[in-house]
């Protein structure tokens, strides 16, 4: 089965952590590995480094590290892109329009606060896991 990082992030854990959970178990995901922390700035600008150049970058860092994200790793058969459909476009006005039932479209506030993140790929997938959970459990 493949694997994908999945980050509930600052806004939506306070307010939707119970109800994002639920759904994630409701649409078949495993919770292979599951850590609630509150991100440094060097961990965060690490972790969106592919950003680094982009206009939103200071802010971004600064909303990720403004209270503790739950970070998952989910397995499922095309583990990656299932919950990117699930996660729904980046900005919730598109999101509304495309994918109402999304996450997004239903719990984030705009395009920069945005409730949840999934990696893109699977190279991606592999690289934050490890980044984010350290080498342990390969499988
Ligand atoms: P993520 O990588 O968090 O899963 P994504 O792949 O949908 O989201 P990216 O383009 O990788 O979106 O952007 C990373 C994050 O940067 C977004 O989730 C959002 O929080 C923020 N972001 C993206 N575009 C903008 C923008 N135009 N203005 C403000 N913030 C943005
Ligand atoms: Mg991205």
């Amino acid at each position: 089965k493949q694997r994908t990082l999945a980050v509930i992030k600052p806004d939506a854990l306070e307010e939707h952590r119970e109800t994002i959970l639920e759904e994630i178990s409701g649409r078949g995901f495993t919770v292979a590995q599951l850590e609630e922390t509150v991100l440094s700035r060097e961990m965060a600008e690490e972790f969106y480094k592919e950003h680094r150049e982009k206009p939103f970058f200071i802010q971004l860092v600064d909303f990720m590290c403004r209270g503790p994200c739950m970070m998952l790793v989910l397995t499922k058969e095309n583990a990656v892109e299932e919950w990117r459909a699930m996660m729904g476009p980046s900005d919730p006005e598109k999101a509304k329009e495309k994918s109402p039932q999304s996450l997004r479209a239903r719990f984030a506030a705009d395009i920069l606060h945005n409730a949840v993140h999934g990696s893109s790929n699977e190279q991606h997938a592999e690289e934050k896991i490890r980044f984010i959970f350290g080498d342990i459990s390969t499988d």
